[in-house]
């Protein structure tokens, strides 16, 4: 079997891993949110984009499914750094540190692409003003590709076991869409000052303030740079049980 046919296999298996956990993840947002109206983020804009959204997401997952594979490929072919052996101690610290450095990466470039030359990258991405868990697949081939290319080149610089890289993927896909999901059904101190976790209304408020929260998993970045919405902590706390809740968005069109 040759190399490219041998990528090819690889290619269609991450495809097919990529939309089963989209699927799953994305019919367990629907029923959650059917299931709790009053979780909604931005309670008075309606968000009729999901199928303008879905029409996108072939070039999204065809795109983060080959800098994954990439990955995944070269490490496997010995063509990157050799990773350490999977471990009870290297499998949770190399995932860690993988995770940390992911966030950093997609923060900057996100602030790259919110730079004037790049946002025509970014500009499809920013058309649902209120998310739905469809969004996260809502973006350009160049988007993807800057976001993506992570997974291409970490195991170049980082031993990461490739379970662990398989493991980080999942939680991104996953956490991805939770991020897009319109309803904060998670919220918890954790997600708030002095804790680092990110959470729904974090990516929400940037979706519907446009300037803040370019992080991903973590707020620390826009907590450190200044980028984090001011009433990002009050607004998660109002979500939480016998929180009080702080209206997110005013009344009016997505635009289109
Ligand atoms: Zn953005
Ligand atoms: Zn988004």
């Amino acid at each position: 079997m040759t190399l490219f046919t041998e990528f090819l296999i690889l290619f269609v298996m991450v495809v097919a891993a990529v939309l089963a956990v989209m699927l799953l993840t994305g019919l367990f947002f629907e029923v959650m949110n059917a299931r709790h109206p009053e979780r909604r983020i931005q309670k008075h804009r309606v968000n009729k984009r999901k199928w303008a959204e879905l029409k996108q997401a072939p070039v999204s997952i065809l795109t983060l499914s080959a800098c994954f594979a990439f990955g995944l490929f070269a490490q496997g072919n010995g063509w990157t750094i050799a990773p350490l052996a999977l471990s009870w101690w290297s499998g949770p610290l190399m995932l860690l540190v993988s995770v940390v450095l992911y966030d950093a990466w997609f923060y900057w470039v996100h602030r790259l692409l919110h730079w004037k030359p790049f946002y025509r990258f970014h500009a499809l991405h920013h058309k649902s003003v209120a998310p739905t868990v469809w969004s996260n697949h809502h973006e350009s081939f160049v988007e993807a590709l800057l976001n993506q290319a992570y997974y291409a080149l970490i195991v170049f610089v980082l031993p990461i076991p490739w379970q662990m890289l398989v493991v980080q993927k999942v939680y991104d896909q996953i956490s991805g869409m939770l991020g897009h999901a319109g309803h904060e059904h998670f919220a918890s101190p954790a997600g708030r000052t002095p804790w680092p976790l990110a959470s729904t209304v974090f990516h929400d408020q940037h979706h519907g303030h446009f300037r803040f929260n370019y992080g991903h998993s973590f707020s620390l970045w826009d907590r450190w740079m200044g980028t984090l919405h001011p009433r990002y902590d009050a607004t998660l706390e109002g979500f939480e049980p016998g929180g009080e809740a702080v209206v997110e968005g005013r009344p009016g069109p997505e635009r289109s």
